[in-house]
């Protein structure tokens, strides 16, 4: 009898992965993960690896929560999907109540900032810029903002997959391609400290590790842009950004003050300020529960995606303001409706998962996990800046980035083609840690449970791999 074939060998015959040079994939076994326990995976063959990048950064309060498990099994029990097109569903109303709650700023902003009111559901960190993109376009239009709104965003930028999300970023490597598709927009400076365009980075400086003693050109040049614009165009709709850091750009950590600046100067402009925290929110990369809100801003348009459901279905939300939501209503024959939607918005069993994740976050259980987890991260990293191929170590929150040179004295990036990050990565696999480099980039960004001593392993495992690897 014909032996069933594994799963690493269908994968293999007939699966196309995201992101992957697929003629690379299929020349090693790939490991199939099996199962998951807080911040610890196992494969197939029992093999055990401590998750450093929180399932593609998703995952916040580890694998296998019982509190997440038992909501989806207790809605499953009832109803799996509720089209929202004509129907509303218990778990996706009591979320957006939720949300709009949970994103509240916790502390009060001296300036006026706007009430987010409404949740507009979709699918994934993509679709929530997308659906923010087309909502602040309209709006922009519809209050005789502009009749050609546009849109300005990061050198470095990524808000997603779909056609306007690469419109809106501006990482050649993953976007160039598509150019043809696109729609035009703007690119201002981003605040890349260690490769500072204003030589604030200047190795030959006795303080060059500590370049962030800076005046921040880089804000006035996004003023310039701004005052630019608003001569000639009327001014931008909006500023799409990635509050606190920025992610797929390889974790840009903004500097103090840097954030609250650029806001200011967009609302000073008349432009919507669209913050995607896919990546950063949820408690991730801030102290509050936002990036947007430690500094102070809060915007017209809060994506918020990946750990919504701590992690475990895909499921996304955009929230707005009333003003926007406003601006969509009129009589049916006007056609004003959002003409925008999915099969699965509002989907009873991810905002079940939501509820019990948003839960989990607001406990004090959560909170400490996530202070000490910041200062493990911190703490326990400092013996990488022995290495000479360590150039820069990057924090915010509980995300930790280390940027990988070939040598720290020069800040010689390694050629992408080298594989630095993916060589560095496959040796931590090795010694037990899952984690997925960013070019020369590495991530460590482990679901908040993680313990000391599994930080400890991490970067054991890092530091060797960095010896050995480069
Ligand atoms: N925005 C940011 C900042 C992201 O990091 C990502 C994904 N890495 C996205 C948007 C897109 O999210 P998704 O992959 O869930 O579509």
């Amino acid at each position: 009898m014909k032996k069933p074939e594994t799963a690493a060998i269908l994968d293999q015959k007939y699966i196309w992965h995201p992101f992957t040079q697929m003629r690379d994939w299929i020349k090693n076994k790939p490991i199939v993960l099996e199962r998951g326990k807080g911040s610890i995976v196992w494969d197939e063959r029992g093999r055990e690896f401590i998750d450093a990048n929180s399932s593609i950064w998703t995952n916040l309060h580890g694998h296998n929560h019982p509190k997440i498990n038992r909501a989806i099994r207790g809605q499953l029990s009832r109803v799996s999907h509720v089209s929202a097109l004509g129907f509303a569903n218990k778990p996706a109303a009591k979320l957006g109540e939720r949300l709009i709650r949970f994103a509240k700023p916790r502390t009060r902003f001296s300036k006026k900032e706007p009430n987010l009111t409404k949740v507009f559901y979709s699918d994934d960190g993509s679709t929530s810029t997308e659906v923010a993109i087309k909502l602040a376009y309209e709006h922009a239009r519809r209050m005789g903002r502009s009749r050609k709104p546009r849109f300005l965003s990061l050198d470095g930028g990524y808000h997603g997959d779909t056609v306007g999300a690469v419109s809106a970023g501006h990482i050649d490597l993953f976007h160039k391609a598509y150019s043809g598709l696109l729609f035009k927009t703007d690119k201002a400076p981003t605040p890349y400290c260690y490769r500072c365009p204003f030589n604030k980075a200047n190795p030959e400086r006795a303080d060059a590790r500590d370049y962030r003693k800076c005046k921040m050109e880089c804000v006035s040049k996004f003023e310039k842009q701004f005052i630019r614009r608003s001569r000639r165009n009327g001014g931008y709709a909006a500023f799409i950004v990635e509050p606190g850091m920025q992610g797929p750009a390889g974790m840009i950590a903004q500097p103090k003050g840097w954030l609250s600046k650029v806001g200011d100067i967009a609302r000073a402009h008349g432009s919507q300020i669209i913050a995607d925290e896919v990546m950063t929110g949820l408690g991730r990369a801030s102290d509050t529960f936002f990036a947007s809100h430690d500094a102070k801003i809060q915007p017209d348009y809060l994506c918020i995606a990946k750990g919504l459901t701590g992690g475990y279905l895909p499921m996304a939300a955009t929230l707005t303001t009333q003003e926007v939501f406003d601006s969509f209503l009129g009589e049916y024959s006007e056609f004003k409706t959002f003409f925008h939607g999915h099969s699965f918005t509002g989907n009873p069993l991810g905002a079940s998962a939501s509820l019990a994740s948003l839960e989990l976050l607001e406990s004090n259980k959560s909170q400490l996990q996530r202070k000490r987890l910041a200062k493990n991260l911190k703490d326990l990293s400092k013996p990488l800046w022995d290495l000479e191929k360590v150039g820069d170590i990057r924090i915010s929150g509980c995300v930790l980035a280390v940027e990988l040179v070939r040598d720290w004295k020069t800040r010689q990036p390694f050629d992408l083609a080298e594989q630095a990050g993916i060589r560095v990565c496959s040796g931590m696999q090795k010694l037990g840690v899952l984690t997925r480099p960013i070019g020369n980039v590495i991530v460590v960004m482990p679901p908040f449970c993680t313990t000391k001593q599994q930080i400890k392993k991490i970067f054991n495992a890092l530091y060797k791999s960095i010896l050995v690897g480069l």
